[in-house]
């Protein structure tokens, strides 16, 4: 291939990984909004609406990146407090005791917190950072710099762990399961947004077609970087499909298994709870 990320060693996927977010960290989210022409928000809102937070829930979102679900996290239980008090919440009382926009290993930081973003790319994090003093939420996210495959969190802390489009970047996939399940509280629930197997055969070629020809223009044009963008392409055709997903959910130890496929299949959304 142009890139040759088929034929990476295992042992290499990591850095090529970490170099391709560090080049695009900058770029990434308009080039999430130009390639997916915005709908990668609505597969997010999408996530959030199936989550169903709760006033108090505590968040860990892994290879969180710029911040997106963490937000809507934040917005969404805001908005469930506003109704539940019926009256208007500022974001003091939505993130009470949360110690704010701190950085990696600051004691009790990581206990303490309501959302916690944990990427390995430090450059990301920093975007994710700056949105959040820019978009007045600095106070209600701990940014930390963390592998999914060896979290560095207690066990049993967080309700809910989400991952959105960052499982297929992770070298062993049932590492991070496994360590989703650790840092999960019992009754705690996991969630993954992910690209998947396109269901219509019609779509299916149209997908192809965008992807392999358009993605990596458009990268070259706005990022200034093609061979980021191949990597994404051909990273998405190597991760397990649905029901491939299920099973490595259900091999991982989570209970209640399912999915949900999201605009045909482009991406599913798949669930899991700790028991
Ligand atoms: N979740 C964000 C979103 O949906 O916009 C960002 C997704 S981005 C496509 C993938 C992210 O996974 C990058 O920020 C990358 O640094 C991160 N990542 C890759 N490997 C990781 C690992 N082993 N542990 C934690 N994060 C990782």
């Amino acid at each position: 291939t142009h890139f040759g990320f088929e034929t990476v060693p295992e042992s290499e996927k990591a850095k090529k990984v970490y170099a391709v977010f560090e080049n695009v960290a900058h770029k990434y989210d308009v080039m999430n909004d130009a390639m997916s022409l915005g709908i990668h928000r609505l597969w997010k809102d999408a996530l959030l609406r199936a989550a169903h937070p709760q006033p108090g829930a505590r968040l860990l979102d892994v290879a969180g990146g710029t911040g997106d679900i963490a937000f809507r996290f934040l917005e969404y239980v805001g908005s469930q407090k506003r109704r539940r008090d019926g009256r208007s919440a500022s974001w003091q009382d939505i993130c009470e005791k949360d110690p704010g926009n701190r950085e990696e290993g600051e004691e009790g930081a990581a206990r303490d917190s309501r959302v916690v973003v944990c990427d390995i790319n430090k450059e990301m994090l920093k975007v994710g950072r700056r949105k959040a003093r820019r978009t007045g939420l600095a106070d209600g996210v701990l940014w930390v710099a963390g592998d999914a495959e060896e979290l560095p969190f207690d066990d049993a802390q967080f309700d809910i762990y989400t991952i959105a489009f960052g499982l297929r970047n992770v070298t062993h996939v049932e590492l991070a399961l496994r360590e989703a399940l650790r840092v999960l509280k019992p009754g705690g629930r996991f969630m993954c947004l992910e690209f998947s197997k396109v269901t219509h055969p019609v779509l299916a070629r149209l997908y192809d077609a965008y992807s392999f020809q358009v993605i990596p223009v458009l990268g070259e044009v706005i990022a200034g970087d093609w061979k980021s963008y191949r990597y994404l392409v051909e990273s998405i055709r190597k991760f397990p499909a649905q029901e491939e997903l299920k099973e490595l959910l259900e091999d991982a130890g989570f209970c209640c298994v399912g999915y949900r496929n999201l605009s045909g299949g482009v991406v599913s959304l798949h669930s899991g709870f700790k028991l």
